[in-house]
């Protein structure tokens, strides 16, 4: 499912990725941890082709990223790659509902389709009398919820999430947890977290621990 050989990426003087490898296999969750700095988020960006490395190579369901074009990479997220941000970075102008339509809309799928399938999601995440609110008008957990209907919309076959419980309250953590491992049995997602809670790594299939740009072990 993903495949990332000897990536190196710097910002600058600040060599923040220095040769990581990683493997991560269909229907596994993988949680990344490590120090603040230790350059996780870097690397998830690279595997979400929202960054580029400066060396090394990622594939992802066989796609070799460097041999894609800006809309190439462009369509291939939005088609394959759900993102769950801390802050769920929903449009603040637009409902629930609308939120979870967008990034079908950008692939250009039909408005009914994509209308009734974003429904059924929000209805699936408990939400289904939320949908016309707006996220200022939503709980934490709520809007978090959202943000993972809309990581859906597309079928995507890997989410990345950063730090996906890391604005919740423990309720609220607790079932966005749940929520991850339901949603790799259900539709048999990848699943890959960057996460400083030691309870969502504990859970995981496999943590990674990344210290100043190098994986450091892979525990099981
Ligand atoms: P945290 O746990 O605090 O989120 P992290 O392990 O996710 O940390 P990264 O966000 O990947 O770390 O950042 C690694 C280093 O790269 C940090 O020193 C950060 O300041 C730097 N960095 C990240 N993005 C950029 C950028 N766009 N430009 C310059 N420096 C950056």
């Amino acid at each position: 499912m993903i495949k990332a050989v000897n990536i190196h990426k710097s910002f600058g003087e600040l060599e923040v990725l220095k040769g990581v490898d990683l493997t991560v296999a269909k229907g596994e969750i993988v949680s990344i941890v490590g120090p603040s700095g230790a350059g996780k988020t870097t690397l998830l960006q690279i595997l979400g082709t929202l960054d580029k490395p400066n060396a090394g190579e990622v594939l992802v369901n066989g796609v070799d990223f460097s041999k894609l074009n800006e809309k190439e990479l462009a369509a291939f997220r939005n088609r394959h790659i759900g993102f769950i941000f801390q802050f769920h970075q929903l449009l603040p102008e637009f409902t629930a509902l609308e939120n979870v339509m967008i990034p079908a809309l950008i692939a250009r799928k039909d408005n009914k389709k994509t209308a009734q399938k974003a429904k059924e999601l929000l209805a699936y995440l408990q939400l289904a009398d939320r949908m016309e609110h707006k996220p200022s008008e939503l709980s934490g957990g709520e809007k978090q919820r959202v943000a993972v209907a809309r990581a859906l919309i597309n079928d995507p076959s890997l989410i990345l999430a950063d730090e996906p419980s890391g604005s919740l309250d423990s309720k609220n953590k607790d079932e966005l947890h749940k929520l991850l491992f339901e949603l790799r049995d259900k539709f048999g997602l990848t699943v890959v977290i960057v996460t400083h809670d030691k309870d969502l790594a504990a859970l995981s299939d496999r943590v990674i621990e990344m210290k100043d740009g190098l994986v450091l072990l892979t525990a099981i």
